[in-house]
């Protein structure tokens, strides 16, 4: 649990426009940067913002694989396909 995780909700909310760089967990609902967000997150007509730095601040860089799950629960996944039930 960290407690800059509301910071960084309450900035999407603010700002919807930098979700699209926010990467969620289909499976844990993590939520993190992607991987490729550029230092600087530049809007139309190529103004640049802070968007990054805060968002870099809020959160933690998460990658998705192709089915949106987090490395950890890839992994979790990828290595017990058979549940002991
Ligand atoms: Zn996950």
């Amino acid at each position: 649990m960290k407690r800059q995780r509301y910071g960084g909700e309450d900035y999407l909310l603010k700002f919807p426009k930098f979700g699209k760089w926010i990467n969620t967990c289909l499976c844990c609902g993590a939520k993190g940067y992607r991987p490729d967000m550029p230092e600087v997150i530049t809007i139309s007509g190529g103004y640049e913002t802070a968007a990054a730095h805060y968002i870099r601040k809020y959160f933690n860089e998460l990658s998705v694989d192709e089915y949106g799950r987090c490395q950890v629960c890839a992994g979790l996944t990828e290595g017990k396909k058979e549940d002991n039930r």
